[in-house]
């Protein structure tokens, strides 16, 4: 038997494309595997409402069972996805079935990347699924130091997570500031601002060069400059690689990430959608992601949570015959410490102005647009929702951004 539609990775992005099959009136077969046994979960939470207790564990599902019924899919989980024959259109799974599909829809997501030595550490953890987040959630509820491996994204909303249960948090960072690469090093230093004044330690410029365990457990994290930071717990959050070993011979092209084109798809009849893809690869540069996120020649990988149900829609629809090209604008939301950071559009690089456009620095509320040669690449807002809102447009407009007199 042939399924219509298969599709591995059962969370925000490969939900997201049963779903938009059902909605448009598809009635063939729809497969939906994950490799993870839960329900199909959020992950945003994971940092935040689950990793404080704020939320039980379930409220992190994304649709409750009675939902998931109405979609009549074949769902599969705890089953993972083993190897892939595209030119055959043949998945096998870890049980040994092999299915057959009309169309495959890749969501795979991210592995989250660890420190050598780690897993032979207890005390020691990542973040990535709703396991990981629970048994982080137990481990801090008896740790008085955590240390923070990154200041990314994630490892500051854990670091604010954790400092906001009372614990000493040590951030560790080999960058100027926190979030550089999201915001840029002038609104990276408002986050530091934020993480110091409520007690966090942030020790940027710092490079990590290894774990110190004792008698099996962490004991400490070491710097470049051979210092010791002590530890209870660690969290290492230096981000992840998309999670592709399994499709080596595939027959499909992986360069961080599975390869597609305009239209999401990686290979006839396979399409990747979320983390996992690079879209717009071959289009040339310009033509890509909204503001600033040009696909050029490699394509853009895009890790976001809205981007994964956006695409999840556009691959749908692709599905069912639509035809157009994948341009989103980017855009990430990252609450810590009851701040919401929102962020459209791509910050470069290299250099770029930062203009306040609504608010200040000194208010705590601000919105603020970066732009490089003069034109609009990003808008930042600093716990001002509309004001964000509003300023996207301004990036997908074609007209200049007007500037104050
Ligand atoms: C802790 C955390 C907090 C976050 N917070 C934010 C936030 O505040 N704002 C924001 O914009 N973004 C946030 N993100 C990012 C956002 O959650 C992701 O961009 C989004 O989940 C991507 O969705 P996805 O479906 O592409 O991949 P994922 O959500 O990673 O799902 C991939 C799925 O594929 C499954 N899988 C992998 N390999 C296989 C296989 N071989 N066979 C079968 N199944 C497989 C996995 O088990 C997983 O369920 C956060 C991410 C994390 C981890």
């Amino acid at each position: 038997m042939t399924t219509d539609v298969v599709i591995v990775g059962a969370s925000a992005g490969g939900l997201t494309v049963a779903e938009g099959l059902r909605r448009r009136g598809f009635t063939g077969s729809v497969a939906l595997v994950d490799a993870d046994p839960e329900l199909p979960y959020d992950r945003p939470p994971l940092s935040k409402q689950v990793l404080d207790g704020r939320w039980p564990a379930e409220r992190a599902r994304l649709r409750d069972p009675d939902e998931l019924d109405s979609l009549e899919l074949d769902l599969r989980l705890g089953c993972p996805a083993v190897s892939l024959d595209a030119p055959g259109h043949r998945l096998t799974l870890l049980d040994g079935r092999v299915l057959r599909y009309r169309t495959l829809v890749l969501a795979t997501g991210l592995v989250a990347r660890g420190l050598p030595g780690q897993e032979h550490l207890a005390g020691v953890h990542t973040l990535r699924t709703l396991t990981d987040s629970e048994l982080l959630r137990a481990e801090l509820e008896s740790a008085r130091r955590v240390v923070v491996v990154g200041a990314g994204v994630l490892g500051c909303e854990i670091a604010a997570t954790a400092r906001g249960l009372g614990r000493e948090v040590t951030v560790v960072e080999p960058a100027t500031q926190p979030m550089e690469r999201l915001l840029g090093p002038e609104l990276g230093a408002e986050v530091a601002r934020l993480h110091t004044e409520r007690g966090v330690r942030l020790l940027t410029s710092t490079p990590v060069t290894g774990l110190v365990g004792e008698a099996g457990r962490v004991v400490g994290v070491r710097t470049g400059s051979g210092a010791v930071l002590p530890a209870d717990v660690v969290v290492v959050a230096v981000g992840g690689r998309p999670a592709t070993d399994w499709l080596t011979g595939s027959g499909l092209v992986l360069d961080d990430g599975v390869v597609c084109d305009e239209r999401c798809r990686a290979a006839e009849d396979v399409y990747a959608v979320g983390d996992v893809a690079r879209f717009g690869a071959g289009a040339g540069a310009g033509s890509g992601a909204g503001s600033g996120a040009g696909a050029g020649e490699r394509g853009v990988r895009l890790e976001n949570r809205t981007n994964a149900t956006e695409q999840g829609l556009f691959v749908a629809a692709d599905i069912l015959g639509a035809r157009a090209a994948y341009r989103p604008v980017p855009y990430v939301w990252s609450d810590q410490f009851q701040v919401r950071v929102q962020v459209y559009g791509t910050v470069p690089e290299g250099p770029s102005a930062v203009r306040i456009v609504q608010g200040s620095l000194h208010s705590r509320k601000f919105v603020a647009h970066v732009e490089t040669d003069g034109r609009l690449v990003a808008v930042v807002g600093w716990n001002s929702p509309g004001g964000t809102r509003t300023a996207r447009a301004l990036l997908t407009s074609r007209h200049p951004v007007p500037h104050a007199p």
